[in-house]
């Protein structure tokens, strides 16, 4: 995978750029690159997905802070990477909020059923819808990644008419208005000036044929309802919002089309006991007065089992141990992260009368007074910033 430009750098913005500011940058861009200006252009098509990949995170506050705090690191595969897909349908349908009105909504509508491959032929390809699921996931399931199979209800190609729609051969034509191009050409004015455009034939759909006499089975759509049963592999280290996509899963086409994706968005369920913050987890361990005071050993569960720990005597509240690559690995491959233990002192709310003489007896002897030195103070004061 190439090295990514910063997002900021992309639409060529400040990092403190206001959203309207970035809105504009990005509608600056998408215009200079759209790929009518600039047919065949693999460098401008490049740029053109490039700046809507920034758009995308840039636009949404969430997004944007995750991506400020974390870079790339943070955006996982959600945003164009290997297992996400930022598809030119994405684009366009944002162009619904960048545009507004500007290009009467037609700019981005007339191409976005077009993937990029079928652009350069003048006849349409039928492409099937995507169709978008939530997968629900523990933290076992985010460590070591997993393999799913879901049922799902899905269009596919009718059998009694191999996805053409037609009764038979002989009810398929040629269409009368585009001769069978399947492209009608007119000339349209938009704020880029003049534009011819090439359009999908409307009376075939930019199929080139129609159906004289429709299938019985599927009336003509070519496609029926069917459920069927789809296993893909969820990788290690996703996230919350994260999106995948299974190539090919979605929807099917009429004949000559092709299938829609299979579209998984992660839901991350919480762990009760282990909190996640970016691949590094953490658990807050608490222990006794006394052990703080003594040391102790102590059992830490992890994803791989408890783990056994040493803790000092003189332990103070708010320590934290680094148990290296014990927390859950980069899903882009990137290292794993570390389990983070929090030692907390576990102070008692509830005490008798006897113990509350022997606190009191402690709290009298020399040692036991709340003394930090200069380097102890500087100690707790990173800790309180470390977790603000
Ligand atoms: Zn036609
Ligand atoms: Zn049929």
């Amino acid at each position: 995978m190439a090295e990514k430009r910063d997002y900021y750098e992309v639409l060529g913005v400040e990092r403190n750029a206001t959203e309207e500011e970035i809105k504009k940058a990005y509608r600056k861009k998408a215009i200079q690159y759209h790929p009518d200006k600039n047919p065949g252009d693999k460098e401008a098509e490049e740029k053109f997905k490039e700046a809507a990949e920034a758009y995308d995170v840039l636009s949404n506050p969430d997004k944007r802070a995750r991506y400020d705090r974390f870079g790339h690191a943070g955006m996982g595969g959600a945003a164009g990477g290997s297992a996400g897909g930022f598809s030119m349908e994405d684009i366009f349908s944002q162009f619904g909020d960048i545009f507004g009105d500007a290009f009467g909504g037609g700019f981005g509508g007339a191409f976005s059923n077009f993937g990029f491959g079928g652009r350069s032929s003048s006849r349409r390809v039928p492409r099937g819808s995507d169709i978008r699921i939530r997968v629900k996931l523990g933290l076992k399931d985010i460590v070591h990644g997993v393999e799913k199979t879901v049922k799902i209800n899905k269009m596919v190609q009718c059998p009694d008419c191999h996805g053409r729609g037609a009764a038979s051969e002989a009810d398929i034509k040629t269409c009368p208005d585009c001769n069978g191009t399947g492209m009608v050409t007119r000339v349209q004015k938009t704020i880029l000036g003049a534009m011819q455009t090439t359009s999908p034939c409307p009376r075939c759909n930019g199929e080139g044929k129609i159906v004289t006499a429709p299938c019985k089975k599927c009336g003509g759509s070519g496609l029926v309802k069917q459920a069927e049963e789809i296993t893909f592999k969820i990788p290690a280290g996703v996230q919350e919002g994260m999106q995948l996509t299974v190539q090919g899963k979605g929807n099917a086409a009429k004949a000559g089309g092709v299938n829609g994706n299979l579209l998984v968005v992660i839901e991350e369920e919480k762990d009760p006991v282990l909190e996640r913050d970016g691949n590094d987890l953490i658990y807050s361990l608490f222990i006794s007065v006394a052990d703080a005071i003594n040391g102790c050993e102590a059992q830490i569960p992890s994803v791989d089992g408890m783990l056994k720990i040493k803790i000092e005597p003189g332990t103070q509240p708010g320590k934290t141990l680094r148990l290296r690559g014990k927390g859950i690995p980069d899903v882009d491959g990137y290292g794993t992260g570390d389990l983070l233990v929090v030692v907390q002192v576990w102070i008692p709310r509830k005490i008798s009368k006897e113990e509350r003489e022997m606190v009191a007896r402690l709290g009298q002897s020399d040692n036991f007074k709340a003394r930090p030195s200069q380097e102890e103070r500087s100690f707790f004061n990173r800790i309180k910033n470390m977790f603000k």
